[in-house]
């Protein structure tokens, strides 16, 4: 049976939190002379900031809640989903004796969060098709792995995981905190795992307000799992996590869902067009299928792909060093001109370096053809 607190640090489970001015009285009214503020106002042009946040972000709880079908106390937020990434390694990692578990190639932080914290790393990786790999997961599971990272959709590979596997590991790990990222879950067409936070009480779904809702300058991340586990995240975050503009446009952005999904739907077009129009390339190799807002791409010669994309001011993400990625360079989808540029420049690349246009010895900028700009 899964237990939280046999899986807590010990000192967690009786650490005081701090008790911030807005916990002690939570009303609206009155006179505040509890926190320090400033009474005048604030120095900025507009809007007054002067006074603290809400250190539990209510209302953006409240609206929240019925659009991911969750109860409010379900819900953390984070400065980003680094946030909630270190925090759950800091309230269950001993540092120099627990470990995490991770499937590269995946999302980077994981590994960072627990290398900052000196706690141990178990990396599984995931199978040539971007898969879990299941028995060899669950026989690498030991007494002190606390938290296993799922990623799905994940990064850089752009694939949902396949349910039955995570489940699986969910029915198995019971004494372990199962973690599924979905950053790009809105990219994707399945259900989120937040649906099956009441039957499994190891299960802890991330979300953020990064990529779908455009947010990503506000860093803001939400992290769904019990209530039990969401009451130890708020005891050890800091007080105001969440600054108050971002509160304030996070709230105004949950009134126009409608607008995300809008401007999801066009994204998931445009992935189409480039996917269909990147295989077209003598350069690609290899387009892999996509659940998200970016494609792996596996190129001829990925480093000098790379190298010329940069020297044309087109900016994607080298991963041809990482296992499984030989090759490969991760494209986010761009607006469609953006996508244009991209493509007439590895086309123009082809035409530039391929042997039936470059005369042998001639790699100087001078005898390059004149390349056309498009924006
Ligand atoms: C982009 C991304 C996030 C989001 O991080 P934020 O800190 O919320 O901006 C989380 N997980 C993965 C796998 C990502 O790619």
């Amino acid at each position: 049976m899964f237990s939280l607190n046999n899986l807590l640090r010990p000192h967690i489970l009786t650490l005081m939190p701090y008790s911030s001015a807005r916990d002690e009285y939570t009303g609206k009214e009155g006179t505040f002379l509890d926190a320090n503020e400033n009474p005048l106002g604030s120095t900025t042009d507009t809007g007054n900031y002067n006074r603290y946040p809400d250190p539990h972000q209510w209302a953006i709880k409240q609206h929240l809640a019925p659009i991911k079908g969750v109860r409010p106390e379900q819900i953390f937020l984070g400065n980003g989903s680094d946030e909630p990434i270190d925090l759950l390694v800091r309230a269950t990692c001993v540092p120099g004796k627990d470990a995490i578990l991770l499937m590269p190639p995946t999302y980077g932080m994981y590994e960072v969060s627990a290398a900052v914290n000196d706690v141990h790393i178990t990396k599984v990786p995931l199978t040539a098709d971007f898969q879990v790999d299941t028995n060899a997961v669950l026989a690498a599971i030991t007494a002190t792995t606390k938290l296993i990272w799922l990623c799905s959709p994940n990064n850089p590979s752009g694939n949902l995981l396949q349910p039955d596997a995570i489940r699986t590991i969910l029915d198995a790990a019971h004494q372990s905190l199962v973690i599924v990222d979905e950053a790009y879950i809105d990219f994707a067409d399945t259900p989120s795992w937040t649906s099956e936070l009441d039957k499994y009480p190891n299960l802890v779904v991330l979300q953020t307000f990064s990529k779908a809702w455009g947010l990503a300058a506000l860093r803001l991340g939400m992290c769904f799992a019990s209530e039990e586990l969401i009451r130890v995240l708020n005891k050890i975050k800091p007080p105001y996590n969440i600054s108050a503009p971002t509160q304030t446009l996070a709230l105004g952005a949950l009134n126009n869902e409608a607008e995300k999904n809008k401007m999801v739907t066009e994204i998931l077009q445009e992935r189409q067009v480039l996917a269909e129009n990147l295989r077209s390339l003598p350069s690609v190799q290899v387009v892999h299928p996509s659940d998200a807002n970016f494609l792996l791409v596996q190129f001829a010669d990925a480093k000098a792909t790379f190298e010329y994309l940069i020297e044309q001011q087109v900016i994607v993400r080298d991963r041809s060093n990482v296992k499984l990625c030989d090759g490969c360079l991760r494209i986010s989808v761009g607006t469609s001109d953006e996508n244009e540029r991209l493509l007439n420049v590895l086309g123009q690349m082809h035409e530039v370096t391929s042997p039936a246009n470059l005369p042998l010895g001639t790699g100087d900028e001078a005898t390059k053809p004149e390349l056309v700009s498009t924006t």
